[in-house]
């Protein structure tokens, strides 16, 4: 470990050092330590530069992509004369006039099967600011076998999700709760819309994960998820369990070594959709059919339609209790509409053939139909 830092980052750090839970000794950990920031966009530009600012010693970032305008309004590490440019060399350029004291090494590549093991052997904590199921499945299966910590976060809308996972044997994986891709293309930012402010929050709560990782101090998100939502100050903890059907860290695992994961990124299915009106409509009539809540059973204390409450998570599991509908109606519903999306997405390619997602959610229904239904 070095034994001292110069007299400029005394002065850097100086708040730090000043610190109980830091001190010097921290911020020679900090100094040591060696993380990768994968994909510098709107989670990975505030992560990144409170990493370097913090004094991340070695600090690793990848990114294949180029600054475009439209990044700018969350992506806060480039700026308007930086559009064009690589992102890496865009926010090694900011870092280094921020901080010239750390080890900066930027890798213009996109990160794949290829090329992972390579660069992840040069750090020890992940990470994760991409924006793609290809990437993040990638990440959470590395991370896995090549025993490094891996804080993950994903963006949607308003809402964000975020949690820690360590490559513990009796802690929970990222396949534990998420066994695999699902078989849709994500949206990108730009048509699906992106608050500024939640990429924010989250990157900035990935970089309090690392510092708080490294020091081991404070209580990380070690198997706990974190979904928020700025726009209601929504905040919820969940509690993860490791998965004892886990494809990746369970007893049987199918998936034993690092291979390519395979996301279908066309949409191969038209994906029906069904307004809150109609969907009134149905409700007062004798039409049969299955109403489908694919949320959290606390977001069913909060507020519902009435329906059968099956957990997106469980949903592979439960298949067979819902099997007589596979000829029949099925509205799936959640908050918002995007977790119904995957859910009717699995359904039917598992061959439920009349499938509809109920447009925008609850929130939605809430809206527009019955304004006792509380919104969250
Ligand atoms: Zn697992």
């Amino acid at each position: 470990m070095h034994s001292k830092l110069c007299s400029e980052e005394y002065q850097y750090y100086k708040a730090h050092l000043s610190l109980d839970s830091f001190g010097l000794q921290g911020q020679l950990k900090l100094k040591e330590a060696r993380v990768l920031v994968v994909g510098v966009g709107g989670l990975g530009s505030p992560c990144s530069l409170y990493l370097s600012s913090a004094g991340i010693g070695h600090l690793g970032l990848i990114d294949f992509d180029v600054v475009e305008r439209s990044n700018l309004q969350r992506q806060i590490i480039h700026s308007n004369i930086e559009v064009g440019y690589p992102k890496v060399i865009s926010a090694k350029k900011r870092i280094t006039e921020m901080n010239p004291h750390i080890d900066l090494k930027i890798y213009d590549e996109k990160l794949s099967i290829d090329n992972i093991e390579r660069i992840f052997s040069e750090y020890d904590f992940i990470v994760d600011g991409s924006d793609n199921f290809e990437t993040k499945y990638l990440l959470g299966d590395a991370c896995y076998f090549l025993k490094k910590v891996l804080v993950t976060a994903s963006v949607s809308q308003f809402e964000g999700q975020i949690t820690t996972f360590y490559p513990e044997e009796d802690r929970p994986c990222y396949r534990c709760l998420f066994p695999h891709p699902p078989d849709i293309k994500m949206k990108n930012c730009a048509e699906q819309g992106a608050y500024s402010i939640t990429p924010a929050l989250l990157g900035t709560l990935q970089a309090n994960e690392i510092l708080k990782s490294i020091l081991n101090i404070g209580k990380t998100l070690d198997s706990k998820l974190v979904l928020l939502n700025p726009l209601t100050q929504f905040y919820k903890v969940i509690d993860l369990i490791k998965d004892p059907d886990c494809p990746l860290c369970g007893p049987k695992p199918t998936i034993t070594k690092l291979s390519k994961v395979r996301v279908e990124e066309q949409m191969c299915h038209y994906l029906d959709r069904i307004e809150p009106e109609e969907l009134q409509i149905w409700k007062t009539s004798e039409k049969e059919f299955l109403l489908l809540d694919v949320r959290e059973p606390f977001e069913l204390e909060i507020a519902h339609i009435g329906g059968v409450n099956i957990p997106l998570q469980e949903l592979d599991k439960k298949l067979p209790d819902i099997n007589s509908y596979k000829n029949k109606d099925i509205v799936v519903y959640c908050h918002h509409g995007a977790r119904s999306e995957t859910a009717c997405k699995i359904l039917m390619d598992h061959q439920f053939l009349k499938v509809k997602n109920l447009s925008g959610g609850i929130d939605k229904w809430s809206q527009d139909i019955d304004s006792q239904i509380r919104r969250y």
